[in-house]
């Protein structure tokens, strides 16, 4: 499985850093292609990923915060217009996102009619399969075999992480969340953890309500680093920086990690990835 974070941002929009949408590969030849969020500016990073819309076998959300969403009617719309007739787009998410892909689908209605209208072989509507996971779900996206698993961002609810498996390795999608039981289950044993981040260190500086506001709902690098000590990860991904850090400073952010977990630590720009 080849796992490339696509966008490492956050809310805060960086020139930099899409949103946060992590791409996983597996199968064989590494040709099932599966996004974990879409945020911000994520498919214009996928070219550079070696995938597109297109080719999505999957859209897996983690919750309905828009900075996790934010491209998603472009992956809907790309999709459409350049798969063949008869692949839909399938999407996977917490209950709610069937609600999210039904208005999305109407605020997207006269676009879909204009370009029905206007190419002769494009005869066919957005066909987007929406399906509804809780805790304890599972599904299955060619090789991968994915359950989901409670995680801890409230008042945000529900969320869901997604503990992916192909071919004997194990990927956990964390998305945000603080530590919790549900947390240890998801990355237990896992090869690779991915967990979006805050340094908590530098947010508590800085005297803006809203942003300490984000201190409570969200993993710190050392919660990253103690998660994946404690359930016996053999990788850490840190992604959704906030605040982004300059590439100078990655050592820094890894350090603190390395503090609480000796096994391999993971960050970087745009499109960082790890194989396995
Ligand atoms: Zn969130
Ligand atoms: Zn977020």
């Amino acid at each position: 499985m080849e796992i490339t974070l696509v966008g490492t941002g956050s809310p805060l929009p960086d020139p930099n850093r899409a949103g946060p949408c992590t791409l996983i590969k597996a199968g064989e030849d590494n040709g099932e292609h599966v996004v974990f969020d879409t945020g911000r500016g994520c498919v214009m990073r996928m070219p550079l990923a070696q995938t597109a819309p297109g080719f999505l076998a999957g859209v897996v959300i983690t919750h309905l915060h828009s900075d996790h969403l934010t491209a998603f009617n472009d992956i809907v719309t790309t999709h459409w217009i350049t798969a063949p007739e008869g692949t839909p787009l399938r999407v996977w998410g917490p209950v709610g996102i069937k609600h999210y892909v039904d208005h999305m689908l109407l605020a997207l209605g006269p676009d879909v009619q204009y370009r029905i209208d206007h190419h002769d072989d494009l005869t066919w509507e957005p066909d987007v399969q929406v399906t509804e996971v809780v805790p304890g779900d599972s599904f299955t996206i060619g090789s991968m075999s994915i359950s989901c698993f409670e995680t801890c961002h409230a008042p945000v609810e529900p969320t869901v992480g997604y503990r992916v498996e192909s071919a004997g390795k194990v990927v956990a999608i964390a998305g945000d969340t603080i530590p919790c039981d549900g947390l240890d289950a998801l990355t237990k044993d896992a090869d690779v953890y991915v967990q979006t981040v805050i340094r908590a260190d530098i947010v508590k500086t800085i005297p803006i309500a809203r942003l300490q506001d984000i201190l409570d709902y969200h993993s710190s690098v050392e919660q990253a680093g103690q998660v994946a000590a404690k359930n016996g990860v053999k990788t850490l991904m840190l992604t959704h920086y906030v605040p982004a850090p300059q590439p100078e400073q990655y050592d820094e952010w890894i350090a603190i990690a390395a503090n609480e977990f000796d096994g391999e630590i993971v960050m970087g720009d745009d499109l960082t990835s790890v194989t396995i």
